[in-house]
């Protein structure tokens, strides 16, 4: 235990080993529940343990802020390669007494000497590689926020102390977890990145090994952290002090085992970055879709304006008699649309220009809309539009194509949704960035740092909105939305996934809105990810249902998985739709990532 820190009441590493040990006979929830319908409340989370946690806060009373900061927790415990306090994230709100949507922007930046030039080796003045450089290095951690989200959002719409919504983290923490399939695979995925750091090895391969399935996984030092951050506040406890200076050190001089080969490039974290950490309060996106009106993250994610904009372009086509094909070509010409816009004009609006207002009018979205041919696919990639000059009016001649961006954003991260008994909301997405972040924990502190700061470009260009600039958030994808319908709230929903979580969150509402699906069916449909390449990344399922009628019309649709995962699935998403007479359907994935966990308070 690192100096300075006060006593905490769960065991310490000096007390008791962490990592996979054997199970004292106590209720572990590990049943996975892809949908649960009922009253009084709701949450939906990729875990039984942290919808647990949450569906206990709110049946103790808790409000939806509450229960999410409970999940959100217990979700570093239990999902620690996804998020945890070494992260960032985005929260939305929606308070049931004002009808407001609120958003938090408790994205990582990029630490104030960080040079543009970050990315370029200084021995040898080559671009560092990806992977592994960049990947796992101290120089991709950015200042992380999520510490700072759930201190915001308890102080501005909660009812429980930090300390109290930390407790059932902690206890999970304590007491341990069940190991499932998707933690060994994550464990092993990332065996050779892990084994270059000491404290990571200790905590996550304890026997040299990752935690066996169905081995209990114990997090001592982490239940420690949540225990002195709930009690002295997350600015002595985190952002100053001890754990400020040891993060510091960590990332500015990596604390490498010596067999390892892997190269681990230096950061520039400061204590000022740390202690200067603000996260955002701003305005959510806003477009009406068919009568709905769709709340979500403005810039610094893209997630809302990209979302945002592929709906208001599908809402010039009038859906009435279509096939599914044809609304799902539309669908894909759309979404590749919006993410030439996204690559374009969107970064962190505090460090360039972003065109918000141009990119969401209807306007705009009727000129972007004349290159869809219903009859055929586009050649893409398709160029940006341009926000300076349009009328809605359809140009003569389409703009000349485009180039493919590039996408570094990786599959990690974790979305959450609760719903409340007044029927306030929170949807909340947050990660570490890639499965594992940056592959170092803070040693005896029991978390991951994050690598978010590989989102952005990898090569510096001062007319590209996502270059590197000190003090700045990477461009996001995270998109978490609520949905309203004549001024009531209809779904909440959100997804992991790097970019692909605006493909994920946009067909998952046209499925429910277009194609008259459940939210059910909604959420298990086969998913393809159309971001303005040539060939677009599909789930096999999506392929075998659509793919020929699809490739008819020049799509060219290819199998999911990517360099840094196997897995040719895509998402990972919650929802909760919120029907008449309080029904509430919540949803999580019944397959993907091993299958999520959704609760209602009094279950019908
Ligand atoms: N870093 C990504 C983003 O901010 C999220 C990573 C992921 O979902 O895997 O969009």
């Amino acid at each position: 235990m690192i100096a300075g820190l006060v006593a905490v009441s769960p065991p310490t590493s000096a007390e008791a080993p962490h990592g996979a040990q054997q199970a004292p006979a106590e209720a572990r929830p590990s049943a996975k529940t892809p949908t649960a319908i009922g009253k009084g409340g709701a949450v939906s989370t990729v875990d039984p343990e942290a919808s647990a946690a949450a569906l206990k806060v709110l049946k103790q009373g808790g409000n939806a802020v509450d229960a999410a900061v409970a999940a959100a927790a217990t979700l570093g415990v239990t999902e620690p390669y996804s998020a945890g306090i070494g992260g960032g994230g985005y929260f939305v709100h929606y308070d049931a007494k004002s009808g407001k949507v609120s958003t938090i922007d408790g994205r990582e930046t990029a630490p104030k000497k960080m040079p543009n030039d970050a990315f370029i080796d200084p021995a040898t003045g080559k671009a560092y590689n990806f992977t592994p450089e960049l990947v796992t290095s101290g120089v991709s951690v950015g200042t992380p926020g999520t510490a700072a989200t759930w201190d915001r959002a308890l102080k501005k719409w909660g009812t429980l102390s930090l300390a109290d919504a930390l407790k059932p983290a902690i206890k999970v923490a304590t007491r341990g977890f069940k190991v499932d399939d998707t933690f060994r695979e994550q464990t092993l995925d990332n065996e050779e990145r892990f084994r270059a750091f000491k404290a990571t090895k200790k905590l996550f391969l304890p026997k040299g090994d990752a935690p066996k399935v169905g081995s209990i996984f114990t997090n001592p030092e982490l239940a420690a952290t949540y225990t002195d951050i709930g009690e002295r506040g997350i600015k002595k406890a985190f952002y100053q002090g001890p754990l400020a200076k040891l993060m510091v050190d960590v990332v500015r001089k990596p604390r490498t085992t010596k067999g390892t080969d892997l190269p681990v490039p230096k950061g520039y974290l400061s204590r000022s970055d740390l202690k200067d950490y603000k996260v955002l309060g701003q305005a959510p996106s806003k477009v009406s879709y068919r009568g709905y009106d769709v709340y979500g993250m403005a810039p610094s994610s893209s997630g809302g304006s990209t979302v945002g904009e592929a709906l208001n372009i599908l809402e010039r086509t009038d859906f009435t008699g279509k096939t599914p094909v044809q609304v799902l070509h539309t669908y894909l010409e759309a979404s590749a649309l919006a993410f030439a816009d996204r690559a374009k004009y969107v970064g962190d609006p505090r460090y360039v220009d972003v065109p918000l207002p141009q990119l969401l009018d209807d306007k705009f979205a009727a000129e972007r809309a004349c290159v869809i041919d219903p009859a055929k696919a586009s050649v893409k990639p398709l160029a940006a539009g341009d926000v300076a000059s349009y009328d809605g009016v359809c140009p003569p001649a389409p703009a000349a194509g485009g180039t493919e961006a590039e996408d570094t954003e990786n599959i990690s991260t974790t979305n959450l949704t609760v719903v409340d008994a007044a029927g306030n909301i929170v949807e909340y997405t947050l990660t570490i960035e890639q499965t594992g972040g940056s592959g170092m924990v803070v040693p005896g502190h029991g978390f991951l740092l994050n690598n978010e700061l590989t989102d952005f470009s990898t090569v510096y260009d001062a007319a590209d909105p996502n270059r590197i600039q000190p003090g700045k958030r990477p461009r996001s994808s995270m998109s978490p939305t609520i949905v309203l319908k004549d001024g009531k709230p209809f779904l909440a929903l959100g997804s992991p996934g790097g970019s692909t979580i605006i493909t994920t969150v946009l067909q998952m509402l046209v499925n429910r809105i277009d194609l008259g699906m459940t939210v059910q069916e909604a959420i298990a449909a086969p998913r393809t990810s159309p971001r303005n390449t040539a060939t677009v990344s599909s789930e096999p399922e999506f392929i075998t249902a659509y793919g020929a009628a699809l490739a008819a019309l020049g799509h060219q649709l290819v199998p999911a998985g990517d360099a840094f995962t196997s897995a040719a699935e895509i998402g990972a998403a919650t929802a909760i739709e919120l029907g008449p007479n309080g029904q509430l359907t919540a949803v999580s994935e019944p397959v993907r990532r091993g299958g999520g966990s959704a609760r209602v308070v009094d279950p019908k």
